[in-house]
């Protein structure tokens, strides 16, 4: 090749040359046009044809103002690297925003499942008409409310006023005594929550129109304890739930109600007869005894012809009292008939119940009873059975026949055996 040629040749290839160079960089674009544009200049002196000359100078600059162009956007110039460096940052705040998110989503999804299962407590105390189990399922909400498993819900019994434990977690340390300490006093008039740092446990009143309906005390690892916040959700837990609270406390008075006699308030017979089932079952299954006693007020008919069906009403009141008073908070006492009275005394050897139904009988002959100006004496009779000495082997198999059912008509006898004989004393059936 000719040294024109290459000349030629060179300038032929120098718009791509300055294209290729320009797409690799702009400064080296550039100076391949610069370098070409002055060889262009130089080959128009040296003759090479206006027209091509021209055409090679008009198609270096295009290369060149490409090369411009696309260069703008090349990653390698500052303006590009401002811009990643821009996107970066805006790319680290929208993870930053997202990351956010999902926490407040999360601790959303968690506030719903506790309003999910606040409400459900509240519906659950709303509808129940089993207290018992009502008060194991409200156990479990309890703990899911407050992740905890130390917990232990009291609900104020208005026929005793004492407080009675409605529902606990099953790892619960909790007793009334527990509870009275962190309260530093009695558990009946709470007058706002208390927090125990020391103990990691918050105590809250439930409040219905102003009085104290229940409450309860919850204690916490120390992982889980945050003293405000914890606090605050017993707070609005106490808030919602008083008003089923309220409910339960009323159920639980119609439910007393109806198993106490109005006048004496002894239970009533089908809520006795119960005891009695229940007792005996108890007995049979722990291998314990059973004693039971019909105490039956003597020439009580006359009582009521001489002084008065008033009279008699208050003499019967008195003797349910007395009696109810003559015997251990787990015994059972119950009105049979008019003036009949039974007593259930669970775990009872029969020595124990005869002396137990020879102090009813002597306190009673002691006793004066008293209204406006009349002071009149009576005296019972009582007939003494027990389980399961006086209970036969056949009995609960014969139809009809009942364990408890056997072990009244014992007493009865023995009772009627004691009328018989003069009044004012007792028989057992052992003896009849
Ligand atoms: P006994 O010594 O044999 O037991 O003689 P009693 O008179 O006590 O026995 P009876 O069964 O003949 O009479 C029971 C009386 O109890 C009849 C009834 O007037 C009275 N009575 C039953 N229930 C009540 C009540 O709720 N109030 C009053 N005041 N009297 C009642
Ligand atoms: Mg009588
Ligand atoms: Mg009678």
């Amino acid at each position: 090749m000719s040294k024109d040629n290459f000349f030629a040749f060179l300038l032929a290839s120098s718009p791509l040359l300055s294209y290729f160079a320009g797409r690799f960089s702009r400064s080296a674009g550039l100076l391949s046009a610069l370098a070409l544009g002055a060889g262009s200049i130089a080959a128009l002196g040296a003759g090479l044809g206006r027209v091509p000359a021209i055409a090679l100078i008009v198609w270096t600059l295009a290369a060149l103002a490409h090369s411009l162009v696309v260069n703008a956007d090349n990653p390698g110039s500052a303006e590009g690297e401002r811009k990643l460096v821009e996107s970066k940052e805006r790319l680290g705040e929208l993870e930053a925003a997202l990351r956010v998110l999902k926490l407040e989503f999360t601790a959303l999804a968690a506030s719903e499942k506790k309003a999910l299962t606040l409400y459900s407590a509240v519906k659950l105390l709303s509808e129940a008409m089993d207290l018992e189990s009502a008060g194991k399922q409200f156990g479990r909400y309890m703990k899911d409310y407050f992740d905890t498993a130390d917990f232990a819900f009291y609900v104020n019994d208005l026929n005793s006023g004492v407080p009675e434990l409605f529902a606990s977690g099953e790892k619960t340390g909790l007793s009334t005594e527990a509870v009275s300490r962190l309260a530093g006093g009695g558990l009946s008039s709470l007058s706002g929550i208390v927090v125990s740092e020391a103990e990691r446990a918050v105590l809250a009143p439930v409040l219905h129109a102003g009085a104290q309906a229940g409450f309860f005390a919850l204690r916490f690892p120390p992982e889980t304890f945050n003293k405000t916040a914890l606090a605050e959700a017993a707070r609005e837990f106490a808030d919602e739930v008083s008003f089923a609270v309220r409910r339960i406390q009323l159920f639980r008075q119609v439910e007393w109600l109806s198993q106490v006699d109005g006048l004496t308030g002894v239970y009533r017979r089908n809520a006795l007869d119960e005891k009695i089932d229940e007792e005996i079952r108890r007995a049979g299954a722990f291998k314990t005894t059973l004693g039971f006693m019909i105490v039956d007020i003597d020439h009580f008919k006359a009582v009521n012809d001489r002084y008065g069906h008033q009279f008699g009403d208050f003499v019967l009141k008195r003797v349910g009292l007395l009696l109810r008073s003559s015997v251990y908070e787990t015994d059972f006492v119950g009105r049979y008939g008019g003036e009949e009275f039974g007593i259930v005394l669970p775990r009872a050897d029969f020595a124990g119940v005869l002396r137990k139904a020879e102090a009813i009988r002597t306190r009673i002959e002691s006793e004066n009873f008293s209204q406006g100006f009349e002071t009149i004496k009576v005296t019972v009779s009582i007939g003494m059975a027990h389980f399961p000495r006086d209970v036969s082997a056949a009995a609960g198999r014969s139809p009809g026949g009942t364990v408890a059912g056997e072990l009244i008509s014992k007493a009865d006898a023995a009772l009627y055996r004691a009328k018989e004989t003069g009044r004012n004393k007792v028989v057992d059936a052992s003896d009849v």
